[in-house]
């Protein structure tokens, strides 16, 4: 069973005017239900993180100014939305799902959250629309409580997850792989253990090829027991944040490999969503849900055989 985090949550929406497409969070279960991908059974509803579960990874400073919303200004203004009690529930309810999806992976060999992927957080500062970082969370607790003991973030975010190379810069039972535009924020980039940067206007070709070269080599020589992909869709040409142009197929084919390389090694995969910021909001959703539709063909169709 293909299990799914999703809350009401997820698409709490500030009442400043901002960029970021709140509004895929409805349109994706909308229409993977409509069309027959999914059903309502498919979905889980995420817990809350708990205060001792945010401090395995963001500093108690961050955490207090956050809680008591007394977050300075100039730390809420690069995190890009209006700084609410509400903003900091979704975020601890997000990261706590991508945690749960990684527990659901285990189980079913698959899992996504349709929100998280907030690889800009950092310890003890969130920004780039990142208040918590769900997938550096999740690993820790996975660590912690010994749910996995090596894991491979595949951060295939046309932006690079600087708050994940910084978090888990010291961590060895951690790899980030981060594949992401060389001319695009963050204009400082951390160090992964594996940053591929891409030239502005990278087509499908190059970057799968790229991709391919490159990904089950890292299987084989990481060998994870747990893998997060972000699968974002703010690499295709329509994005207006991203500056590559992969096609819908290129995207497409991007998932499935990313999928079945994991489903071939019987690796735990946890998807999380990350950006997409096409002028035509069709265009992140139709992508979006190419990754779900992939999942299902990929792990629960049994049909083939
Ligand atoms: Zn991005």
């Amino acid at each position: 069973m293909l299990k799914i985090a999703y809350s009401e949550i997820f698409r709490y929406s500030v009442p400043d005017k901002h960029r970021f497409p709140m509004q895929k969070y409805t349109m994706i279960p909308e229409r993977l239900l409509s069309e027959g991908t999914i059903s309502q059974d498919n979905f889980f509803a995420p817990a809350c993180l708990s205060e001792e579960e945010i401090l395995t990874t963001h500093t108690a400073e961050y955490w207090h100014k956050l809680k008591t919303q007394t977050l300075p200004r100039k730390e809420a203004r690069p995190i890009g939305f209006e700084m609410t009690p509400r903003l900091v529930e979704r975020g601890r309810h997000i990261a706590y799902a991508t945690y749960q999806c990684a527990l659901y992976a285990k189980e079913y060999g698959i899992a996504m959250n349709v929100a998280g992927g907030t690889h800009h957080s950092f310890a003890d500062h969130g920004e780039g629309f990142c208040v918590f970082n769900d997938v550096c969370i999740a690993s820790n607790l996975l660590l912690n409580r010994g749910e996995a003991s090596k894991i491979l973030i595949v951060d295939l975010d046309v932006h690079q997850g600087n708050g994940n190379a910084s978090i888990m810069a010291d961590e060895p039972r951690v790899f980030v792989f981060s594949m992401h535009g060389a001319k695009n924020y963050p204009f400082r980039k951390q160090v992964s253990d594996l940053d591929i940067e891409l030239d502005n206007d990278t087509d499908d070709a190059t970057y799968l090829g790229l991709l391919k070269d490159t990904l089950p080599r890292l299987i084989t020589e990481v060998a994870p027991d747990m893998i997060f992909y972000q699968s974002a869709v703010d690499v295709l040409a329509t994005d207006k944040l991203g500056k590559l142009a992969l096609t819908r197929e290129g995207c497409y084919e991007r998932d499935r490999f990313v999928l079945s390389q994991a489903k071939e090694a019987g690796i735990p995969v946890a998807v999380v969503m990350g950006g997409g910021y096409s002028e035509d909001i069709d265009d992140v959703v139709e992508a979006h849900c190419n990754t779900f539709r992939l999942a299902q063909q990929i792990f629960f169709d049994t049909a083939a055989d």
